[in-house]
């Protein structure tokens, strides 16, 4: 039998984990800077949970989730979005009883779709989430923190944010029903996908990658001629707001997301850099799905951004820390000096490296290789004084040092 990785998933190592480290790292401080608590749901949930809210004629549901039954017989599915895992773990962890409740966790989805770059089968996202407000200053703020961690994730990449309203559910329904007809009158210049979609889905024509398509949508009815008075002004603010903070944005008129619980503004981060998966961060609110979950009637927005695919766009230098030594030890014999030497790196905090060649020769080219400023090496000398000579491979100078003399030399001289 040849091993071999399940189609659409990928290990992380090397650079990869780093980068996914240093993404980690930014979003918890972002987080905790506005307040969010972290959130982790398990990774499968009952397929019930997402059958009705991400919508039966959805992508997702209909081809794309990973859904099996347990062994007495209970349907399960791996998630394949955050949102409603979070909605049923806030009720069901009574965290609606204290509102708003602002919410982030990252962690991995799983969706069976094609595999190509940019897109996998499990792949994870970063999800931020406020609960029990309709207050467009939560549309501000999620979309501000979306822009602060791609803006220091992605310093040098040219992102652009697209918003688009929906008006509330009952405008979104009768818009619904205005585009069908239109498209039903149309149906002959739309490509087989999209005629698919005429009366179950005609929101996702607008979304449809093909250009014959796209010439019909360009003259469709616009969602913004039905909003409803206070969700325009709702979003006009959310403009406003933006503007204030200098975020630029791109009103959209056929953004719309994939799954059926939006409504109200609806956001994504796109980026030309990518290929054809240019979505890095999408989302919007779903006012209506915690109380259709069995929650309280309250207002929710939220949205998710795909960790591979900011990853991708990262530097690929990621800099190498400067107090990272490494260790060269010239003989077997002098094992017990280095027990103590990495005893002592330890207790003191100092990321060391040491590559089981008891050879200097090796043990230097891998540093220099590496970029690394100090070596420590352990030889004859070393072992007869119990000390430890410190090598500044930058400029050749070195000094033996005893062992508790090692954490000040390399701050004095870093
Ligand atoms: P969605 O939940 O479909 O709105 O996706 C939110 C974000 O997750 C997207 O903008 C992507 O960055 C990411 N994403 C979604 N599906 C995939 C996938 N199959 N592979 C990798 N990233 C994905």
């Amino acid at each position: 039998m040849k091993i071999r990785p399940v189609r659409g998933t990928h290990d992380l190592f090397g650079e990869e984990i780093k980068k996914f480290n240093i993404i980690k790292n930014i979003v918890s401080k972002i987080a905790k800077l506005n307040s969010f608590n972290e959130f982790q749901s398990p990774i499968f949930e009952f397929t019930d949970l997402f059958l009705k809210p991400l919508g039966e004629h959805s992508d997702v549901v209909l081809k794309e989730m990973y859904t099996f039954k347990d062994r007495n017989d209970e349907q399960l599915t791996l998630r394949p979005e955050y949102t409603t895992p979070m909605i049923r773990g806030a009720i069901t962890n009574n965290l609606l009883n204290d509102l708003p409740q602002k919410l982030y966790g990252l962690g991995p989805m799983f969706r069976r779709e094609r595999p190509q770059k940019g897109r996998y089968r499990q792949f994870n996202q970063i999800n931020f989430e406020i609960f029990g407000t309709d207050d467009y200053l939560a549309d501000f703020e999620l979309i501000f923190i979306a822009n602060e961690i791609l803006k220091s994730l992605l310093p040098n990449n040219n992102f652009e944010l697209h918003l688009n309203s929906l008006g509330s559910k009952l405008n979104l329904t009768k818009y619904k029903s205005v585009l069908s007809k239109y498209f039903q009158d149309k149906k002959r210049f739309l490509t087989n996908e999209s005629k698919e979609k005429i009366y179950s889905n005609p929101l996702r024509i607008l979304d449809s990658k093909y250009n014959e398509d796209q010439e019909v949508c360009d003259l469709a009815p616009r969602i913004n001629e039905y909003l409803d008075q206070d969700l325009k002004n709702h979003f006009e603010r959310l403009k406003k707001a933006l503007n204030l903070c200098n975020i630029k944005y791109k009103e959209n008129h056929k953004l719309v997301r994939g799954l059926d619980y939006y409504c109200s503004t609806v956001f994504e981060f796109k980026t030309n850099d990518i290929g054809s998966q240019n979505t890095l961060l999408g989302g919007g609110r779903y006012d209506g799905l915690i109380g259709a979950l069995g929650g309280p009637n309250i207002p929710g927005i939220g949205w998710a951004a795909g960790v591979e695919r900011v990853s991708m766009l990262m530097d690929q230098s990621i800099n190498i820390n400067n107090s990272l030594v490494h260790v060269a030890l010239m003989d077997e014999k002098y094992k017990d000096h280095l027990i103590n030497l990495i005893n002592y790196l330890n207790k003191n905090s100092i990321e060391y490296f040491w590559n089981f060649k008891y050879n200097l020769k090796k043990s230097l080219s891998k540093a220099s290789e590496d970029k690394i400023k100090y070596i420590i090496i352990i030889g004859e000398d070393e072992f007869i004084n119990n000390s430890y000579t410190i090598k500044n491979l930058l400029n050749g100078k070195q000094s033996q040092k005893r062992l508790d003399e090692i954490k000040n030399y390399l701050n004095d001289k870093s």
